[in-house]
């Protein structure tokens, strides 16, 4: 996997999967976080070793718009887009730093994923029973939240019942997370549908402030690391849908053309320049089609 950078004025203090993680020293945000999005990659949990270009500064922009559409549900931890060292411009922004919550809070309106794997064990998902005939793609009764707790690097998050969760952080912090995600859905699933894309599912962090407590939405939200965003046009329930982000890539790499065995357990080969470019247009495409500007 690539190195996070050496930034001056900031030390490193954790890396996932595409982001790297600062906290500033000196200056105006002394003691606050840097969260550097990378134009790394990741599919099948793998990280890929070729970047795409502009993917870093796309979601942190995509982000940074959701965060504003959101403002009157939840206060966000950003403080600067703009105050953020020159080498990371664009794909960078100082944070408030938070006590995280360890919960990931998921909502899902339409079932897929470890949601569907868990529905068709079980007929549930973390613990809320849904009604039979559910298929990949299906649109449930009604958004659901469905928390996970979050696994180590290179593990799968661990969907939990909510009473795991009011056990963990208690019942009163465990309704106001469940209840923001909620609201958190509605909202985007809202937009996004009026601009054609149906956001299926979404995973978020809070965390709590240090001026009084306050609850505050972390990390990053609403881009398609963390979503899925289906074209509405080409929902079919009982298929895997199309999805705005690394369809191409995992196409490419589930394909022939690829030369790489999945059950291998190695990482899929490099990427070829083709294949990168139409990503990357698929992801300018997403931030397009839901912010409505140009990029
Ligand atoms: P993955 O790549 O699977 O997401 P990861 O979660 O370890 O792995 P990142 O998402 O890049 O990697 O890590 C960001 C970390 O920063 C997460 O642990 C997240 O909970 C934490 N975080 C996000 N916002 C804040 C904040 N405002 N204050 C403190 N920690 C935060
Ligand atoms: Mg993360």
């Amino acid at each position: 996997m690539p190195e996070a950078p050496v930034i001056e004025g900031a030390r490193h203090l954790h890396s996932g999967k595409v982001r790297d993680l600062y906290e500033l020293a000196g200056g105006p945000h002394d003691g606050r976080l840097l969260m550097v999005a990378s134009d790394r990659i990741s599919i099948f949990d793998f990280v890929l070793d070729t970047e795409i270009p502009d993917k870093g500064e796309i979601l942190t922009r995509m982000s940074l718009w959701w965060f504003e559409q959101l403002r009157d549900l939840v206060p966000s931890h950003v403080i600067s887009a703009d105050d953020v060292p020159d080498a990371v411009k664009g794909r960078a922004v100082v944070c408030e730093r938070l006590d995280m919550f360890p919960v990931e809070c998921v909502a899902r309106g339409y079932l897929t994923g470890s949601g569907l794997l868990d529905y068709d064990a079980t007929g549930e998902v973390c613990g809320i029973a849904l009604p039979p005939g559910l298929v990949d793609g299906s649109r449930l009764p009604e958004p659901i939240f469905t928390p996970a707790t979050k696994a180590e690097l290179g593990e799968h998050d661990e969907n939990v019942s909510y009473a795991a969760v009011e056990r963990t952080i208690g019942a009163s912090d465990a309704a106001s997370l469940r209840d923001l995600t909620l609201a958190v859905y509605a909202r985007a699933e809202e937009i996004a549908r009026e601009r054609g894309i149906i956001l299926a599912d979404t995973k978020l962090e809070f965390g709590r402030s240090g001026d009084g407590g306050r609850i505050v939405l972390g990390d990053e939200v609403l881009t398609p690391d963390s979503s899925r965003f289906w074209p509405a046009d080409q929902w079919q329930p009982g298929r895997a849908q199309p999805s705005y982000d690394k369809q191409i890539v995992r196409n490419w790499a589930l394909s022939p053309e690829s030369g790489w065995d999945r059950a291998s357990g190695e990482a899929p080969p490099a990427l070829p320049p083709e294949v990168v470019e139409r990503t990357r247009a698929r992801y300018i495409d997403a931030y397009e089609l839901l912010t409505g500007q140009r990029w």
